[in-house]
């Protein structure tokens, strides 16, 4: 690694929505060692605290704001306590997301409310507030948590596959909208991960009869991506060594998408 992107984000801010676990803490950790100073805003107090200190050993400064991103209220309380207390950010990275596994026939409204609030809702919420505040600190750069989902359809995860599908279409727009005010915006796309919801969305398929363990992870994707393979990527999209990447789905599946 060259030392000009060992440090890529030294005096930056980044805000992070899910940065508590998971991709969304492997990230803040990505963030923090390149010199970012790393807002989380997640649901799970416990763990934002353990990512804190995480940051804390990689020699940064993080903060966290205990929010649930799907509920427009705590989002706004939010962002007005980064605006008093942190100041100006340079970097969006809308992660927070879930997933239901089920039949579409079994699924009940209460399941399509709850996954498009927390997938969707939340990204509406979170970009309509931080989009006007990046432009007027001068730009930014915007990376939303899509998925190989966004595009393909998989059996028992249609409402999953919806959400992600409108948080790319989200990305896409906000990169043709805002682009002359500064503000590149992309998706980044993985395949399976090995996180608490990559793991579980697993377990749950295969109990639904289908064989991700015994041999379907290896036919499409090789082998389970890893949280910091992830990671890579989204910082890759957030700095300046993407300055020209505007609107762009990044696949991080090992050539599933490709394959088809
Ligand atoms: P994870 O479950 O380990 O982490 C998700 C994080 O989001 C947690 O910290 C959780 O507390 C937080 N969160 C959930 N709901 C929230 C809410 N309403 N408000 C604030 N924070 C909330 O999962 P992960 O795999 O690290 O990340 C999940 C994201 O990654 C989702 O957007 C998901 O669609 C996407 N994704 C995951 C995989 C995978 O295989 N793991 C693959 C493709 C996309």
């Amino acid at each position: 690694m060259s030392e000009r992107s060992k440090n890529r984000f030294a005096g930056k801010t980044v805000v992070i929505t899910g940065g508590a676990a998971g991709i969304g803490r492997t990230t803040s950790l990505a963030f923090a060692t390149e010199g970012a100073r790393v807002v989380i805003l997640d649901i799970q107090g416990p763990a934002a605290q353990e990512t804190l200190s995480m940051i804390k050993e990689a020699g940064s400064v993080g903060h966290f704001y205990q929010t649930d991103v799907s509920k427009s209220d705590q989002v706004e309380r939010a962002f007005d306590a980064i605006r008093a207390d942190v100041g100006p950010y340079d970097i969006l990275f809308n992660h927070a997301g879930t997933i239901i596994v089920k039949p579409l026939h079994d699924s009940s409204e209460e399941d399509y409310d709850r996954l498009m609030d927390i997938n969707v809702r939340s990204a509406f919420l979170v970009c309509r507030r931080a989009l006007p505040e990046m432009v007027a600190n001068g730009g930014g750069s915007v990376v939303i948590t899509a998925s190989i989902a966004s595009e393909l359809g998989y059996a028992l995860e249609a409402l999953y596959c919806m959400s992600k599908g409108a948080v790319l279409q989200l990305a896409r727009t906000i990169a043709v909208e805002y682009r002359e005010q500064g503000i590149r915006c992309n998706a980044v796309c993985p395949g399976f991960v090995k996180t608490a919801h990559g793991l579980r969305e697993i377990a749950e398929l295969d109990d639904a009869g289908q064989t991700w363990e015994d041999g379907e992870l290896a036919a499409t994707q090789g082998r389970i991506c890893e949280p910091e393979e992830v990671a890579a990527a989204v910082t890759f999209l957030a700095s300046d060594d993407a300055s020209f990447v505007n609107g762009h789905a990044l696949y991080v599946d090992n050539g599933w998408y490709t394959k088809g």
